[in-house]
């Protein structure tokens, strides 16, 4: 069900249970300023979702309210995990669905990370 992406941060979302620790997931990064993980539903031969460890519900909070060193540590952590899986060459996607129209069901600002094969027109 696409969420609010308006509404105040929410400790209980998937992924902030996730963060810390309290269900599981197949980390395949961690830096100081991101986590990320497989998708349990994956889209794409690689589908790993890139979260940032601080509050924020979507692209919009994270760009209008995080620090300049937050956002920079974040962008900084999607390149390295793409670098360190291998997807540089021959390429990959980035999506950041946000509010209804973007379809975005997760209230933690995620990145999705396709690649591992070409790859369709749009996913997720
Ligand atoms: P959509 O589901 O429409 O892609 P989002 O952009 O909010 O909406 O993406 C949420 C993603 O989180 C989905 O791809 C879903 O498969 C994934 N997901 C949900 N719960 C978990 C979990 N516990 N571990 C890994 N991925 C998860």
């Amino acid at each position: 069900m696409p969420i609010d992406a308006t509404l105040p941060y929410d400790d209980d979302n998937v992924f902030a249970r996730l963060l810390r620790g309290e269900i599981p997931s197949t980390r395949v990064y961690e830096d100081e300023w991101a986590v990320a993980f497989h998708d349990i539903a994956p889209h794409a031969p690689i589908h790993v979702l890139v979260v940032p460890r601080g509050p924020y519900v979507s692209w919009d909070d994270f760009s209008a309210h995080a620090s300049t060193e937050e956002i920079a540590g974040f962008v900084r952590a999607v390149g390295s995990v793409a670098r360190t899986m291998g997807l540089v060459e021959p390429g990959y996607r980035l999506l950041a669905n946000t509010g209804p129209n973007g379809g975005q069901e997760v209230p933690h600002l995620h990145v999705h990370l396709f690649g591992g094969g070409p790859l369709g027109p749009m996913l997720a």
